[in-house]
């Protein structure tokens, strides 16, 4: 499922190729049955203008015009974007094209249709209605400690929670409490202020080098969980062996020896 280094790699992408260009249509793919798109006098709001910035809060993308409107794109469980120039073809599953002059487009792709795209008038209120806690890239130490510190439950659950904390998916919040050395267990309440300091820095750096790589994780270092979420497998750390458990519903990676909790 995308987090947020694999959406913030989509808005690179959007950011590389599909600004400043004049858009000539917004046309729907085949079978948009069942999916949350907008109306055709939506998009049609978005012909003739131009995309001139593109945005992200936690796992949401918004492509904004001047002046607007936006369009937000959110990937669901399998989602992408791509930029296409006029002589390549598309993939399948394509739900939605931005169709610029000249004949790049911008690509909606969703085999699973839990995607999303909606259009909006101001990204701020957006962020508000739909709940969203600060982003998990650019949340400060005290709101972290806040947020993430001050929760009674599982720390991994308080990651998890878009409300709390926009943009951290099962993955991260694994990969980061085990680069912390924290369980993801722990009551986050219990842990000392210091060792919600360290997983603040963790996540932001674990975020950063997955957006760094275009989200591609054989470029991830080789001690890194991602590339041993197996029971039984060699911890990158320490001598341990991974371990597997669930943590507020959802399947949890961890190594029970160098992982600790209060
Ligand atoms: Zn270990």
């Amino acid at each position: 499922m995308p987090e947020l280094p694999e959406v913030e790699a989509a808005r690179r992408r959007i950011e590389r190729g599909a600004l400043n260009r004049t858009i000539e249509a917004v046309t729907y793919g085949d079978d948009i049955t069942h999916m949350d798109l907008p109306d055709r006098a939506a998009l049609d709001r978005f012909t003739g203008t131009q995309f001139s910035t593109a945005t992200r809060h936690g796992k949401f993308i918004f492509a904004g015009t001047q002046g607007g409107p936006w369009m937000m794109i959110h990937l669901g469980m399998a989602g992408s974007i791509r930029v296409m120039d006029a002589d390549e073809v598309d993939a399948d599953y394509i739900r939605l094209t931005v169709a610029f002059e000249g004949g790049t487009r911008l690509t909606f792709r969703d085999p699973r249709k839990f995607g999303e795209i909606v259009v909006v008038e101001d990204v701020e209120d957006y962020v508000a209605e739909r709940g969203l806690g600060p982003d998990a890239l650019t949340i400060g130490d005290n709101a972290f400690a806040d947020v993430i510190g001050g929760t009674r439950g599982a720390v991994k659950s308080a990651l998890l929670a878009q409300s709390k904390l926009a943009g951290v998916g099962n993955l991260w919040a694994d990969e980061s409490l085990y680069r912390a050395g924290i369980l993801p267990d722990a009551r986050a309440c219990d842990l000392e202020a210091g060792r919600i300091g360290k997983l603040h820095g963790v996540v932001g750096d674990t975020l950063k080098a997955v957006v760094d790589t275009d989200a591609v994780y054989s470029k991830l270092p080789a001690d890194w969980l991602i590339h041993r979420r197996d029971e039984g497998a060699d911890c990158g750390i320490c001598d341990g062996a991974i371990a597997k458990t669930k943590v507020g519903g959802r399947t949890s990676y961890f190594c029970p020896d160098h992982q600790t909790g209060a």
